[in-house]
């Protein structure tokens, strides 16, 4: 079928980013730390793609090295017909202004010896000769879009709450009218009552300006709130990406099903269905991943397949990606498949 939709904004394919591992007194390259190991999907102009996972998966990772902050080992990030991992230091300089990031500490990332004007305006000064009357106008109009008071141009960091931090952060981003924003952790170093008014912000940003997100986080209510699509990262790679409203309603991959148990469940009906699942054992070491499927050391559907061939990512219905050999012999169109899929969890368990 002649696939009509436009193309997206953001391509990324088989993104690879490890660091490696010297150990002796000749610090020998004896391996390397798979952080992020062979990630794609896309992301439409507009959409908020939310990129989950727990501490240490991978997913800040992913935002880094799609914005060159790291970089990659390998694949390739087209961003607006760029590709961002292969262009030469000129030509990513000149890319900068439309690709953004909105980092977890607004505390950490802001200059404690700048002004709230010198912060907002850093990047106009990297990539525009404006005046300075110009730049200041520039300032006063991302205060006003991101809910800042003029009469704190002056003053420096120490002098805002955490989430007025974060509000400086998001001007920062917004100075160049970037077209694609990686929001990493926005909201995890704020106050609870703070983060709505953030998430909030975000939100009204993205309809007035267009913006397309990629929305990085372990709080899985919140971007169940935000994010039309969610990809659940698992030990560097993604095990499922599906529109939100069927993931939270109905999670195919084992381990999104286990995230997911321990999210609260607006939907009574939803909730009575949830069974809470505690998984066993620690996660592996990135330097040292299974053969097979990453979480076969923790997944209670796990197969003998399971343990020498790792699952590749595919479309298992209409918008539904799964990473897992439970699935792999479903075809995206015309299958429901849930309960098929549900007797062959049972019969593939291993004893
Ligand atoms: Fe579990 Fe096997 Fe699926 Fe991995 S491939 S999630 S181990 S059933």
């Amino acid at each position: 079928m002649l696939d009509t939709r436009p193309a997206p904004l953001v391509q990324v394919e088989d993104l690879r980013m490890y660091f490696p591992i010297y150990t002796g007194i000749l610090r020998r390259h004896t391996g390397n730390v798979k952080a992020v190991d062979g990630v794609s999907f896309s992301i439409q102009a507009g959409e908020t793609l939310g990129l989950v996972g727990e501490s240490g998966c991978g997913k800040s990772t992913v935002g880094r090295a799609m914005l060159r902050l790291y970089e990659p080992t390998g694949g390739r990030v087209v961003i607006d017909g760029d590709d961002v991992a292969h262009l030469p230091p000129e030509a990513l300089r000149r890319k900068r202004p439309t690709m953004q990031m909105v980092f977890q500490d607004p505390q950490a990332s802001l200059n404690p010896r700048m002004t709230l004007a010198q912060i907002i305006s850093e990047p106009l000064d990297e990539h525009t000769d404006w005046s300075r009357d110009k730049k200041i106008e520039r300032v006063h109009e991302l205060m006003d879009q991101v809910g800042l008071n003029r009469r704190f141009i002056n003053r420096y960091p120490h002098e805002f709450s955490g989430g007025q931090r974060q509000r400086i952060g998001i001007a920062r981003a917004l100075a160049l009218n970037p077209r694609f924003i990686v929001c990493d952790e926005p909201i995890a170093a704020l106050d609870v009552s703070i983060q709505a008014q953030v998430v909030n912000l975000l939100e009204d940003l993205q309809d007035r300006l267009g913006l397309t997100y990629l929305f990085i986080s372990h709080d899985l209510s919140m971007v169940r709130h935000l994010a039309d699509r969610v990809a659940v990262m698992y030990l560097g790679r993604i095990a499922e990406l599906s529109p939100s409203a069927d993931l939270y309603a109905r999670p195919l991959h084992p381990y999104a099903e286990a995230l997911l148990s321990a999210v609260n469940e607006p939907d009574p009906a939803i909730a009575a269905r949830r069974k809470r699942i505690i998984l066993k054992g620690d996660v592996p070491s990135p330097a040292n991943p299974p053969v097979g499927c990453n979480f076969c050391t923790r997944c209670p559907k796990v197969m003998d397949i399971c343990r020498q061939v790792k699952p590749d990512l595919v479309e298992v219905e209409p918008g539904r990606l799964v990473a897992c050999h439970l699935f792999e012999s479903r075809q995206a169109a015309g299958t429901t498949g849930a309960p098929e899929a549900t007797e062959r969890n049972q019969q593939g368990v291993s004893q």
